[in-house]
């Protein structure tokens, strides 16, 4: 009788977990939803899938660290931060991703209709911020400013995942303000780790295979392996500035 009582208990919590978990994928407006475990490491072998899975455990959110995902188009960058935000959410941390794209529209929105610092608190409200696709589209001056005020009520209190397309050393042109740019990277750097992706684009792995596309964008230097630093303390920038990019 008993058993059965602990067992109706233990259902009754995860049918709330799972609740939880629905309501909070939702609340998290992931472009798709999935996980570390249909990530093939084997494509990327320079990735360090050891690293990825600790941070998978999500002890950098309760720390307030941050997780820069840099690397060219296709190599997994959208699916390793989602796969990290899902991870997250199943331990009850809320979520919530954005294109930087969606945030410079959703800015243009917010500053028509008056409301730029509700949104700000919104998006400072989830422990946990994915910011995809940094560097695809250029940020007009009223969005950078956003971005850079959204990054500094963050720090050290909720974690952001950021990814990019774009080396640390080209943020200036992609803000149109170098200062700025320094400044955003000085807090967003501070405790973080950069996950640096060099390998090949995931998307193209069939046609490549096909002989249907050859990369237009290769340069003649060899691919280096994948790297990824862990920083903390002044000199984050001086560090990750050497990140020569794609
Ligand atoms: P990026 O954000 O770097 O441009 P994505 O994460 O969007 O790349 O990856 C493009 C597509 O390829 C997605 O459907 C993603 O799930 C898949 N993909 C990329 N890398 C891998 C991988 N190593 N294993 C499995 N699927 C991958
Ligand atoms: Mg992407």
């Amino acid at each position: 009788m008993w058993s059965f009582w602990i067992v109706c208990k233990a259902l009754e919590v995860s049918a709330r977990v799972e609740r939880d978990v629905t309501m909070k994928t939702r609340l998290a407006r992931f472009p798709f939803v999935k996980t570390l475990d249909q990530f093939d490491f084997s494509f990327q072998p320079a990735l360090n899938e050891a690293q990825i899975r600790e941070l998978a455990a999500a002890r950098f959110v309760a720390h307030g660290e941050n997780i820069l995902l840099l690397g060219p188009p296709g190599v997994g960058k959208t699916h390793l931060a989602v796969s990290l935000g899902v991870a997250a959410i199943l331990q009850g941390i809320s979520v919530v991703f954005f294109t930087v794209a969606d945030l410079v529209d959703l800015v243009q929105q917010d500053v028509k209709e008056d409301r730029l610092d509700r949104r700000l608190h919104a998006l400072c409200t989830p422990k946990l911020l994915i910011l995809d696709e940094m560097g695809y589209v250029p940020l007009d001056q009223r969005s950078a400013q956003f971005l850079f005020r959204l990054i500094s009520r963050r720090y050290q209190k909720g974690s952001i995942i950021l990814t990019s397309n774009k080396s640390y050393g080209e943020w200036g042109d992609v803000v149109s303000d170098y200062v700025l740019a320094t400044a955003m990277l000085d807090r967003l750097l501070h405790y973080s780790t950069t996950i640096n992706i060099r390998g090949e684009s995931y998307r193209l792995r069939e046609k490549r295979r096909a002989g249907v596309f050859h990369d237009l964008t290769a340069k003649p230097v060899k691919a280096g392996p994948s790297a990824s630093r862990k920083t903390q303390g002044a000199g984050a920038i001086e560090a990750d500035s050497r990140y020569d990019g794609l």
